[in-house]
């Protein structure tokens, strides 16, 4: 399976053993569904980002299947609807890491790199992983802001900068600095559920990338 590295060099190894509970899942996904991708999954898109999306974790059968983040699940539709609405995709997403689909500006990341059973890595794997995030945040030369999906992405991002979380309460919408003035933007995370429900709509996450898209230089 082809899958871009934009930053190779702050990846974890395709068997990352770090996490016990997460590599003992990977080599089940092994065994069940060998064509899957089944291994960390890199950050993908603009090795020159101006704008840093952090998101949870790889879905089950979207990004640990396909090796892309949010490649080939509802949470995906609703991201990369969304970043061709605002302009910062060019070309077609069509649910594999082959498509041909490019980011202009932007670089998804994960708190945690291998999929969670339930989605719900703990919070020593979250602490664990923070290594990767906090390398591949410093590895983006044109940083100027990150959007958090979901409370999770925001308190690792807030770890990695070395500040309370009792001051920078995740809400949507909100903005918190970081060292050097580069703002976290918080967003509800994309899920099916989450958008579902309307807890976040289309429009609201537009909003979201159009608050970030003021700090682009
Ligand atoms: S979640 Fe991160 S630290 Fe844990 S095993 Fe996967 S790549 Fe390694």
């Amino acid at each position: 399976m082809r899958v871009q590295m934009p930053l190779a060099d702050t990846e974890a190894s395709h068997d990352c053993p770090l996490c016990p509970r997460l590599a003992a899942l990977r080599e089940e996904l092994r065994a069940a569904h060998p064509e899957w991708w089944n291994a960390p999954v890199p950050a993908w898109g603009d090795p020159q980002a101006w704008l840093a999306i952090v998101g949870l974790a790889p879905g089950m059968k979207g990004a640990n299947r396909t090796g892309r983040p949010f490649t080939g699940d509802d949470a995906g539709k609703f991201l990369f609807a969304t970043l061709a609405q605002v302009k910062l995709s060019r070309g077609h997403y069509d649910e594999r890491p082959d498509d041909g689909l490019k980011l202009n500006g932007a670089i998804i990341l994960n708190a945690v790199k291998c999929v969670p059973p339930r989605n719900k890595p703990s919070g020593q794997e979250v602490a664990t992983c923070r290594r990767f995030l906090a390398a591949q945040l410093a590895d983006l030369p044109k940083l100027r802001a990150v959007i958090a999906l979901g409370r999770i992405a925001h308190d690792s991002v807030l770890r990695v900068h070395g500040l309370p979380l009792a001051s920078h309460r995740f809400v949507h919408g909100a903005e918190h600095a970081l060292p050097g003035g580069t703002p976290l933007i918080d967003s509800y995370h994309c899920s099916r559920q989450n958008t579902r429900t309307g807890r976040l709509t289309a429009e609201m996450f537009q909003e979201v990338f159009a608050r970030a898209k003021a700090f682009r230089s």
